[in-house]
C-alpha cells in the first residue's frame, strides 16, 4: 500500500539520534514521520543507563542549549547526579547523571508523542525508493510504502547485527531486539562505503543478590543536586540513589584469562574494530597484564528494578566464565545474572562519505546520523540527529545546511572530525578533541547555541523567555559590579582579610576583584556595605540571583585573560580555516608535499585550508608548504 500522506522527513529508527531528528525537523515546521521496529523501545539505552560525562556532557548540554530532548529527559529520570572534574577548571567539568530506564523511555516517549507535526509508526524499514539519485521513501516489512522528501536514517547496532556470546553467535539488532538485514543489503547496493565495528555490554545482575556491606558506596552530588537542561530544575529530579564501587582482582583475571581460548575476539570470530575507551573486560586484562585489579562501578537500572549494571566488565566472553568472573568479586560471590553480557558487530557507513549537512553523497535526501556514522554513545547520537534533522528541514524548505564551526560548539568539532578524518574505532567525544575548549564549556552551551537554534525554529517561546533572562541578568550584573568601587579606608583589615583574603592599597571596583583567584561573588556580596565608596550603592544584587547567572559572571571575571587569547587564536585560524583551496588545484604537483599528503589530499579533495589540515595524516607542516604554494601560483 502506498500511504496517502507524504512527509517533509522520514526518520528511520527511535534511539537516541531518531528521536532528536525527529522533535528537531518537526518543530522546525516539517511534516515528520518516525518509523521505529518498536515503539516500546523509543530512546532505549541499549547498555549503560547512564548519560553524560566528560565532553558527552558538554553535548547534551548543547543539544538542550538547541531545543533538543536529551536533557530535559533526564532530569525527569535521573536518580543520580555529579559533576566530574568539578575541582579542575570550566573547560572540563562536566555532568553525569545516572538514569532510571523506564522514566528515561517516558519521559522521550512523551516528547515524542506530544510534538505536532509529528508522527510515529511501529514498523521495520526493510528499503529505501530512490528515483535517479535522490531518495524518495522508505518502504516498510509489511509492504506500506511512505513517500518523503528526505529521509534521516539512525539504525544504529542494528544493520546486519550479530550478537556474540562466547562462540555462540545470531544475528541481532541488540539484545531482544530484531537486526535490521534487508536494509543493510538495500545500502550495500546503493554502494555506499562501508565497514564493521562492533561494541558490547556487561551482564546485568539482580541487586536482591549483591551484598553492598562489602562495597564502597558512591553518592551523588546532593548539595546542590545538579541539572542538566538549562531549563530544568533539581525539583523535576525522581528519588537519589547511591552507585556501589567494587574490584576485580587476581581470581577474576585468572578466570578471564581461561575464557581468552573461547573469547570472539581473540579467536577471530569478531571482525570488526570496539570503542578503545570502552573496553571489553577481557581486552583489560589482555592489555593491562601488569594491573591487578580494575574498578567496578555498580550502577541502579532503576527506582522500581532491582537490575543492577556492573560498568567495567563489558564481555563476550562463554556465559559460565561470566558467571564464575562475576562471583569472583567482593559483593557479588552469590550474584545472580539476569541477562548475559555480549558483543555486537554491526555495519557502519564512513562518514566521509557525507556533505557537510550529513547528507550522503550518492543519494541526495538521504541523510545519516548516529552509530551508523561509527560514532558511540547515546549523547553523540543525540547530538547528530538533531544535526541531521534539522538539516534535513533546512532542505526541504530550500534553505542553506547549518554546520556549526568547531570554535562553536562540540556538535561542529564531532561533525568536522567525522567527514574529514572518518573513523577506524567507535568514535567517542572527548574534551581534548577540540582546540578552542575554553569557550566551548558545558555552563555556556546556551550561550553560545541559544541564539541559533530561536533562528531555525528550535527553540520555543518558554526556553527562549528563560535564555533571554539569564542573559540579561548576567550583562546587567557585569555592569553594575563594573561600577561599585571598595574603597580601602572604608575597610576593616578583618573584613579585607575575610573576602579578599588581603588588604587593598587603592579602589578596586568589585569586578575587577572577581578577577582574583580566591575571591568569590557571594564573598563580595558580603562585604560590609560601608566599605562601598560611590555613595548610595548598595552591596548586595538586585534582588537573589540563579546560580547559573552567578557561574557565567566569575567564569567570564576569573578566565577573561585566557577567553581574551583563545578568541584572538580563533580568529587568526580562522583565516586560513576558510582559505577556499581552488577547486582545480592538482595535489600531486604540490612538490615539496610527501607522496603520502598529496595522495591523501587529491583522494579528499577539500575545499577549504581548514579542512585539509584535519585530514588525518596532513600534519601542519604540510599545511605551511600547502600554504606557500598557493601564496606563489596565486
Ligand atoms: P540506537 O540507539 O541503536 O537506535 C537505533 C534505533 O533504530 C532502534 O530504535 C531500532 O529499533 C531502530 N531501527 C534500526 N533499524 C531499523 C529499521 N530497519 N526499521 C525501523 N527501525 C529500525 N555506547 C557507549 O557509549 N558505550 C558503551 O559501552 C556502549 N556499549 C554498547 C553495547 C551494546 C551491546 C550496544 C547495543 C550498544 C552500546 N553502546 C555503547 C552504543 C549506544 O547504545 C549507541 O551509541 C547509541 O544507542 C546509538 O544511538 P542511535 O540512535 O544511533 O542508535
Amino acid at each position: 500500500m502506498l500511504y496517502p500522506q507524504e512527509f517533509d522527513v522520514i526518520v528511520v529508527g527511535g534511539g537516541h539520534a531518531g528521536t532528536e531528528a525527529a522533535v528537531a525537523a518537526a518543530r522546525m515546521g516539517c511534516r515528520t514521520l518516525l518509523l521505529t521496529h518498536n515503539i516500546e523501545t523509543l530512546g532505549q539505552m541499549s547498555c549503560n543507563p547512564s548519560i553524560g560525562g566528560i565532553g558527552k556532557g558538554h553535548l547534551v548540554k548543547e543539544v538542550d542549549a538547541l531545543g533538543g530532548a536529551m536533557a530535559l529527559a533526564t532530569d525527569e529520570a535521573g536518580i543520580q547526579f555529579r559533576i566530574l572534574n568539578s575541582s579542575k577548571g570550566p573547560a572540563v567539568r562536566a555532568t553525569r547523571a545516572q538514569a532510571d530506564r523506564v522514566l528515561y523511555k517516558a519521559a522521550i516517549r512523551r516528547r515524542l508523542e506530544n510534538q505536532p507535526n509529528l508522527m510515529l509508526f511501529q514498523q521495520a524499514v526493510d528499503d529505501l525508493t530512490v528515483e535517479g539519485d535522490r531518495v524518495t521513501g522508505a518502504v516498510t516489512q509489511a509492504g506500506i510504502r511512505f513517500r518523503g522528501r528526505t529521509v534521516v536514517l539512525t539504525a544504529g547496532t542494528f544493520l546486519d547485527g550479530k550478537i556474540h556470546v562466547g562462540l555462540n553467535n545470531y544475528s541481532g539488532g541488540r539484545a531482544g531486539d530484531p537486526p535490521a538485514v534487508s536494509l543493510s543489503a538495500r545500502l550495500k547496493e546503493l554502494k555506499l562505503p562501508q565497514g564493521r565495528l562492533k561494541t558490547g555490554t556487561p551482564p546485568r545482575l539482580d541487586g536482591r543478590t549483591i551484598d553492598f556491606s562489602k562495597c564502597e558506596e558512591q553518592p551523588g552530588d546532593l548539595d546542590p543536586v545538579p541539572v542538566f537542561s538549562f531549563v530544568g530544575d533539581a525539583a523535576m529530579h525522581p528519588g537519589q540513589v547511591p552507585c556501589w564501587i567494587t574490584h576485580t582482582n587476581e581470581r577474576t583475571h585468572e578466570i578471564i584469562r581461561s575464557g581468552f581460548d573461547r573469547s570472539p575476539m581473540f579467536t577471530g570470530k569478531i571482525e570488526g574494530v570496539g570503542p578503545r575507551y570502552c573496553p571489553s573486560v577481557e581486552d583489560k586484562i589482555n592489555r593491562f597484564a601488569g594491573k591487578d585489579s580494575h574498578q567496578v562501578f555498580l550502577e541502579p537500572e532503576g527506582l522500581t528494578t532491582n537490575e543492577f549494571y556492573p560498568n567495567g566488565i563489558s564481555t563476550s566472553l562463554p556465559f559460565d566464565i561470566q558467571y564464575q568472573l562475576v562471583r569472583s568479586m567482593a559483593g557479588l560471590e552469590n550474584a545472580h545474572i539476569l541477562r548475559p553480557g555480549y558483543a555486537i558487530e554491526y555495519d557502519y557507513f564512513d562518514p566521509r562519505g557525507l556533505r557537510r549537512s550529513f547528507e550522503t553523497r550518492q543519494v541526495a535526501g538521504l541523510f545519516f546520523a548516529g552509530q551508523i556514522n561509527g560514532t558511540t554513545g547515546y549523547e553523540e547520537a543525540a547530538a547528530q540527529g538533531l544535526f541531521a534533522g534539522v538539516n534535513a528541514a533546512l532542505q526541504c524548505r530550500g534553505e542553506e545546511a547549518w554546520v556549526p564551526a568547531r570554535d562553536e560548539a562540540y556538535l561542529g568539532v564531532l561533525v568536522d572530525d567525522l567527514i574529514t578524518k572518518g573513523v577506524t574505532e567507535p568514535y567517542r567525544m572527548f574534551t581534548s578533541r577540540a582546540e578552542f575548549r575554553l569557550q566551548l564549556r558545558e555552563d555556556n552551551a546556551d550561550i553560545r547555541l541559544t541564539e541559533t537554534g530561536r533562528r531555525l525554529g528550535l527553540v520555543d517561546d518558554a526556553r527562549w523567555d528563560v535564555f533571554n533572562r539569564k542573559r540579561d541578568a548576567v550583562s546587567r550584573e557585569t555592569q553594575r559590579l563594573r561600577s561599585v568601587w571598595v574603597n580601602p579606608r572604608n575597610l576593616p583589615a578583618a573584613e579585607a582579610q575575610r573576602v579578599l583574603g588581603t588588604s587593598i592599597e587603592r579602589e578596586y571596583n568589585l569586578a575587577d576583584l572577581l578577577r582574583r583567584p580566591d575571591v568569590t561573588y557571594a564573598g563580595l556580596m558580603s562585604l560590609n556595605g560601608g566599605a562601598y565608596a560611590t555613595a548610595g550603592v548598595t552591596p548586595r544584587a538586585l534582588g537573589p540571583l540563579w546560580a547559573p547567572v552567578v557561574e557565567q559572571i566569575e567564569i567570564a571575571a576569573k578566565y577573561a585573560g585566557y577567553i581574551e587569547r583563545q578568541k584572538d587564536e580563533v580568529e587568526r585560524a580562522a583565516a586560513y580555516e576558510h582559505l577556499k583551496l581552488p577547486p582545480d588545484l592538482d595535489f600531486m604537483q604540490v612538490e615539496a608535499l610527501s607522496i603520502e599528503v598529496r595522495q591523501k589530499l587529491n583522494q579528499h579533495r577539500p575545499e577549504t585550508l581548514g579542512l585539509a589540515s584535519r585530514i588525518s595524516g596532513v600534519t601542519p607542516a604540510a599545511i605551511s608548504l600547502l600554504l606557500i604554494h598557493l601564496k606563489k601560483n596565486r
